[in-house]
């Protein structure tokens, strides 16, 4: 596949890389990838992705833009709310950036439907905001052989991890969570620039995975700290007793 005038004009900071060249562009010009929640992680990882110029980005996400909202997710404004998400975020992607195949479906994940609608991507970023979906959403992962990028932002703390195989995102939280009632940033509040920061660490790692840029992240979770303003890494230890990824 080579690349056109106008792709090569579009594309011409990252081919200018030698980390990425344009085989690295190409690599992220045929890739597919399904973004779960058009929040404010979404926010951020949507538009980055579209830039880069991947080939489909399937974006899900069942919610309308509340006012509440706007603080901390600037691909919807004023007169959006009440509009579905996933269609925004859709409608933004294809103004940005032609080349990208965008589908938006307005769907909550679950058990039922994850590995339905993930299967066929390269990538799996998922930015919703509870642990039902999250858990379904890895679970599915694990079933599909698909890399997940799991991010997430509340109050000041965000966290950033890439799941191949074991451990999983499973491992990594337990069982505890299934029920649909744990987290949510209503309750707890989220810093309005945070989710941007978060985001665009996994847009950055989701592009520099796809590009072929640096080192295996799978595995490590990497912590920010919002009042600290800090970063720090940690190892997840797989649990051999996973129902999901183990022997359990
Ligand atoms: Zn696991």
């Amino acid at each position: 596949m080579s690349l056109s005038d106008e792709e090569l004009e579009r594309y011409a900071r990252h081919i200018v890389l030698p980390q990425v060249g344009g085989v690295g562009q190409r690599k992220l010009n045929a890739a597919s990838i399904a973004v779960i929640g058009a929040g404010g992680i979404g926010s951020a990882v949507i538009p980055a992705l579209a830039g880069a110029g991947v080939a489909r980005l399937t974006i899900i996400d069942s919610d309308v833009v509340e006012l509440a909202n706007l603080h901390r997710q600037p691909l919807f404004a004023e007169a959006d709310t009440g509009e579905s998400k996933a269609a925004l975020a859709a409608a933004f992607v294809k103004r940005l950036n032609r080349f990208v195949e965008v589908d938006a479906k307005r769907e909550r994940v679950g058990t039922d439907n994850a590995k339905m609608l993930l299967s066929g991507h390269d990538l799996v970023i998922d930015g919703s905001d509870n642990f039902a979906t999250r858990l379904a959403v890895s679970d599915a992962c694990v079933a599909l052989a698909i890399p997940l990028l799991s991010a997430a932002a509340v109050q000041f703390q965000g966290q950033v991890g890439l799941f191949r195989a074991q451990p999983c995102y499973r491992c990594f939280v337990g069982d505890a969570f299934d029920a649909d009632d744990c987290d949510n940033c209503s309750e707890l509040g989220v810093l309005g620039a945070l989710p941007a920061t978060v985001g665009s660490f996994a847009a950055l790692l989701a592009i520099n995975m796809i590009a072929g840029v640096g080192r295996e992240q799978a595995g490590q979770l990497h912590l920010f700290d919002g009042e600290a303003l800090s970063w720090r890494v940690i190892r997840i230890p797989a649990d051999p007793g996973c129902r999901a990824c183990g022997s359990g």
